[in-house]
């Protein structure tokens, strides 16, 4: 295809290929008019080099890659982080696990907070940014996704330690925390879904896990509580259908007030529960 060499060409172009919707996104970041401009201005030209580039990322599009990785950003929580194909790209419904912060942490909370498999740093961030007063790590197993998540809360001005960690394994023994939350991989292996869509794009390792989904959410249910401190709480996101084993992995670990929080849409998608006193002194024979 012969690159667009107008605003109004390029719309043309991707008529019936992708939604126009999407092609507006895409040439207010290439040629960085507002949308205003491209809607007054469609005979404004392209560069050759604009022009290139939108016809790549509307081939690129009409294969399936989502979105996010072609802007290379995506909002989370009135916020823009930058993402890559080394991160899962941010989700509205994990928004809802700061929403729940939010009803346990007071706003000057000078809490240490923990964010297990960070990916783009988007809960660690946000979490660091409305609670200025807070402590917080975010940790990740995959060096490229911590590598963007260092440079989303430099851009955006969180201060968080970044710390590569398989789960808890590198986090020294005497650590505790107020706060810990995860949106953990946690769709079965053999999952549909993982075949449809943007999911098709994004990092197996952040999305996939065990024949029923469970197997690093039952991981974090045994290691992270004990760097709890009594009273703090365990915080993860999971499957649509998943609710109920959730908080099965978390009572047996014999966390207390284990509860379920709906999205909007509904469904139970978050899943807590609350360090009791005294469990911090048995799990270390005390
Ligand atoms: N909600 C995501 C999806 O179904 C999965 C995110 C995750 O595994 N943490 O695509």
């Amino acid at each position: 295809m012969d690159a667009p060499a107008t605003l109004g060409a390029a719309l043309v172009a991707a008529r019936g290929r992708i939604p126009q919707s999407e092609a507006r996104l895409f040439l207010r970041a290439i040629a960085g008019v507002s949308a205003a401009q491209l809607a007054a201005y469609p005979e404004r030209d392209l560069t050759p080099a604009q022009a290139a580039r939108f016809a790549d990322w509307l081939a690129r599009r009409t294969a399936g890659e989502p979105v996010a990785y072609l802007l290379g950003e995506r909002e989370f929580y009135g916020r823009c982080f930058r993402v890559t194909p080394a991160t899962l790209i941010p989700r509205p419904e994990t928004e809802l696990i700061v929403d729940w912060a939010k009803t346990r942490l007071a706003p000057d909370a000078p809490a240490r907070v923990l964010d297990l498999g960070t990916g783009s740093g988007a809960l660690a961030v946000t979490l660091a940014l409305e609670w200025p007063a807070a402590a917080v790590t975010g940790i990740d197993r995959s060096p490229a996704a911590l590598a963007v998540a260092a440079a989303n809360g430099a851009a955006l001005g969180a201060s968080v330690r970044w710390l590569e960690s398989d789960w808890c394994a590198a986090l020294e023994p005497a650590e505790r925390f107020d706060l810990i939350v995860s949106n953990p991989p946690y769709v079965a292996a053999d999952d549909p879904h993982l075949a449809e869509g943007d999911v098709r794009f994004e990092p197996r390792s952040a999305l996939a896990s065990g024949p029923r989904g469970l197997d690093d959410i039952a991981r974090i249910a045994v290691t992270a509580p004990p760097f709890l401190v009594p009273g703090g709480w365990l915080i993860v996101e999971h499957g649509y259908d998943q609710a109920e084993a959730v908080r099965a992995l978390l009572a047996e670990q014999g966390l207390g007030a284990v509860d379920s929080a709906r999205d909007l849409a509904g469904i139970e998608r978050i899943s807590f529960g609350r360090c009791p006193d005294g469990l911090d002194a048995l799990r270390r024979g005390a």
